[in-house]
C-alpha cells in the first residue's frame, strides 16, 4: 500500500499556478518554466522535486484545475455519467483522487519500482478559491486509502515582531484546516529569523493547534537550503513519519538502502563544507528577466551545485543585458557603468535562455567579451544562438547577421524558425523534452565537454526551443572555426559547440540545468564555473566516474531513427559508450 503525505501550506504561499499553462507563463511574472523530460512545461517546484528527491517526474506529477476539468469534461461528453448532473463534489474530486491514486503507481527512479511513498503538495493557501475543490478531495482521500496510510504537513508562519514570535496566523490557518476536515499531522513553522520557535510559543501552538508538542516543527534560517533536511532530521522528522505511516513494514532492498545512506553521508559533508568555504567564484548572468530571480531558478541551481563541487561560494552578479547596450549610456548611465563593470570583473560569463529581441545587442557584447578576452562563458539556448550571432558578425565578417526570431529583416539569418514548429500557436509547441546529443567523431581527443560528461558519445538533455542555427550556414560557420561538436540524432541539427583555442567557450541548444543534482551538478556547468573556478583539470579528471541523472528507460530516441527503443538496444558506437554513466 503506498502512503500519501499531503503537504499544505498556510498563511502565504508562492503563487497559485492554477490553470495557467505554464507554457505561455511569463517569467517575470511567474518565475521559471521547469521542463520535463516528457516535454511538460510546469512549475518550477516540480524542479526542486526532482532535485532535492532525485526522482524523474512526468506531466502527470503536475496536476492543475484545467487538467481536471478537461478530464471530467471528457468524460461526460463520452456519456460515462449517464447523464446525471455533474458537480465539484464527487466528479471534480473523485477525477482528483484518481488522477493522484494513478499518478502515485508510476515508478520514478532507476529501480523501476512503484514508489512506497507518494508526496503531495497542495499549492496556493488553505482557504485559496482555487484550492478548495483539492483540499476537499484530500479530505475523502484520507478515507480512501486508510487514514494509517495517510499524513498531513500544514505549513505555516510564525511572525516574528520585535523579538516576539506571533503565532496568531498559525492557528487560525489550522483552524480552517480543521473546519475543512483536515486535521494535521505536523504544524511545521517557518520562523522569520535565525531563532527557532521558543519552548512557550511551541507550547501554545500545540494547545491551540489540537497537536502535541512534539507534532510541532521549528524551521528557522539557516545557513542555506541545503540545511533544512538536516534540520527537520534533527527534529524527529524521520521518526515520527516512520511511526506514523507504519514504514518499518516496507521492505527496502540493501543496495537501495546503502544508497540512501551514502547520500546522506555526502549531503552532510557537502553542507560542512560549505559553512567553511573562503574562496569565491564571481559570475555575471547576463539575461533579460533579472527582475524576477526565480525565471532562472534552475541556472542559479547548476551554478550553486557546481561551486559548490568546486569548493567555491558562489557570487552571482545580476546584470539585465539591455543595460550594456550604447543607447543605455545615455538613458541610464549609471546602470551602464555598473552593469559593464560587473561584465569585466567577472571570473565567467553566463547567457542564459530567453525570448524576443529586447536586450539581445547586450547579450552579443557580453559573448564578444568572454571570447575575445578568454572568460570562461556558457551559453545556454538563447545564449547558444547569441554566441553563434556573435561569431557570424565579428569572426565571419557578416555584420547584419542575426537570428529569425530577432531581426526578420537581417541579411544573414544564422539562425532560422524550426520547419516543423507551429507559427500560429505559442503555447506547447516547442521542441520540448529529453533527446540526445551526439558528439563528432574526433571530439574524444580535445573536447572538455566530452570529459565532463564521462567520455560519453551520446548525451541527453531537455530542449525547450523554436529556433535553431540555419543548416545554409553551418558549413561556413565551421570552417571559421566554431566547433558544433554534437549534433541531434539525424546529425542536422546543432545542439554543442566549443571553441577549442579558449580556456572554456561552450553553447548548448539544450536547458542541461534542468537536470543538475546537488551532488551531482549539471556537467557544462561544472566546466563553466571550475574553469571561473581555475579548478577545471581536477574537475575534468574527477567526472570519469560522471553518471547521468537519467533512468535508463527515460533515453529513448525520438521516432526519427525508426521505432522508439531504449538507447542502448542501439548499435554501441565505436568508443563503446552507448550512454553517458552506463
Ligand atoms: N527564443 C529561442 C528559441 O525559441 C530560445 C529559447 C530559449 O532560450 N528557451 O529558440
Amino acid at each position: 500500500m503506498t502512503r500519501y503525505i499531503v503537504v499544505s501550506g498556510g498563511v502565504i504561499s508562492g503563487i497559485g499556478k492554477g490553470v495557467i499553462d505554464a507554457g505561455t507563463m511569463a517569467p517575470t511574472e511567474h518565475g521559471e518554466v521547469y521542463v520535463l523530460n516528457d516535454g511538460g512545461e510546469v512549475d518550477l517546484d516540480l524542479g526542486n522535486y526532482e532535485r532535492y528527491l532525485d526522482v524523474t517526474l512526468s506531466r502527470d506529477n503536475n496536476i492543475t484545475t484545467g487538467k481536471i476539468y478537461r478530464e471530467v469534461i471528457e468524460k461526460e461528453r463520452r456519456g460515462d455519467y449517464l447523464g446525471k448532473t455533474v458537480q465539484i463534489v464527487p466528479h471534480v474530486t473523485n477525477g482528483i483522487q484518481d488522477w493522484i491514486e494513478r499518478v502515485s503507481k508510476v515508478p520514478v527512479d532507476s529501480t523501476g519500482e512503484e514508489p512506497d511513498v507518494c508526496i503531495i503538495e497542495l499549492g496556493g493557501t488553505v482557504g485559496d478559491i482555487e484550492s478548495a475543490p483539492f483540499i476537499e478531495a484530500m479530505r475523502q482521500f484520507q478515507f480512501r486509502v486508510g487514514t494509517e496510510n495517510f499524513a498531513l504537513i500544514h505549513v505555516s508562519l510564525v511572525v516574528d515582531m520585535h523579538g516576539e514570535q506571533k503565532t496568531k496566523p498559525t492557528q487560525s490557518t489550522v483552524r480552517d484546516l480543521r473546519g475543512l476536515g483536515l486535521l494535521p499531522d505536523l504544524v511545521a513553522c517557518r520562523v522569520q529569523g535565525r531563532e527557532p520557535l521558543d519552548t512557550a510559543t511551541k507550547a501554545k501552538i500545540s494547545m491551540f493547534c489540537h497537536v502535541a508538542q512534539d507534532q510541532v516543527l521549528s524551521i528557522h534560517d539557516v545557513s542555506s537550503v541545503y540545511h533544512v533536511p538536516l534540520l527537520l532530521k534533527s527534529q524527529g522528522l524521520v521518526e515520527f513519519l516512520q511511526r506514523r505511516l507504519n514504514l518499518a513494514s516496507v521492505t527496502v532492498s540493501l543496495s537501495l538502502k546503502a544508497n540512501g545512506e551514502d547520500l546522506h553521508t555526502r549531503w552532510r559533508a557537502m553542507t560542512r563544507t560549505q559553512e567553511r568555504l573562503f574562496e569565491s567564484v564571481n559570475i555575471v548572468l547576463v539575461g533579460k528577466y533579472t527582475s524576477l530571480k526565480d525565471s532562472y531558478m534552475s541556472v542559479v541551481k547548476s551554478l550553486e551545485h557546481s561551486a559548490f563541487r568546486c569548493n567555491r561560494k558562489l557570487i552571482l552578479e545580476w546584470v539585465d543585458s539591455s543595460d550594456l547596450e550604447p543607447h543605455a549610456l545615455e538613458s541610464s548611465p549609471v546602470r551602464y557603468h555598473d552593469a559593464w563593470r560587473a561584465l569585466v570583473s567577472a571570473q565567467g560569463v553566463l547567457v542564459p535562455g530567453g525570448f524576443g529581441e529586447r536586450g539581445t545587442e547586450g547579450m552579443i557584447l557580453a559573448a564578444k567579451w568572454a571570447r575575445e578576452q578568454s572568460k570562461p562563458f556558457l551559453g545556454i539556448c538563447l545564449g547558444f544562438q547569441i554566441a553563434v550571432i556573435e561569431w557570424a558578425r565579428n569572426v565571419c565578417g557578416w555584420v547584419g547577421a542575426n537570428s529569425e526570431e530577432l531581426d526578420p529583416r537581417s541579411s544573414d539569418h544564422v539562425i532560422v524558425f524550426m520547419p516543423e514548429i507551429s507559427k500560429t500557436h505559442l503555447g506547447g509547441t516547442m521542441r520540448l523534452g529529453l533527446r540526445p546529443t551526439i558528439f563528432n567523431e574526433g571530439t574524444e581527443t580535445w573536447s572538455k565537454m566530452r570529459k565532463l560528461y564521462g567520455g560519453a558519445k551520446i548525451i541527453w538533455e531537455r530542449h525547450r526551443h523554436r529556433y535553431e542555427v540555419g543548416p545554409a550556414y553551418v558549413e561556413r560557420l565551421e570552417k571559421s572555426g566554431m566547433n558544433f561538436i554534437g549534433r541531434d540524432e539525424k546529425g542536422e541539427r546543432m545542439q554543442v559547440f566549443e571553441l577549442q583555442d579558449h580556456p572554456f567557450y561552450v553553447g548548448l541548444q539544450a536547458h542541461p540545468e534542468f537536470c543538475t543534482r546537488p551532488l551531482n551538478p549539471s556537467p557544462p556547468f561544472l566546466g563553466f564555473v571550475a574553469a571561473a573556478s581555475s579548478v577545471l583539470e581536477e574537475i575534468l579528471s574527477e567526472q570519469k566516474n560522471y553518471r547521468s541523472p537519467h533512468p535508463k528507460s527515460a533515453m529513448v530516441f525520438p521516432d526519427t531513427l525508426g521505432a522508439s527503443k531504449p538507447a542502448d538496444e542501439l548499435k554501441a558506437p565505436t568508443n563503446g559508450v552507448v550512454v553517458n554513466g552506463h
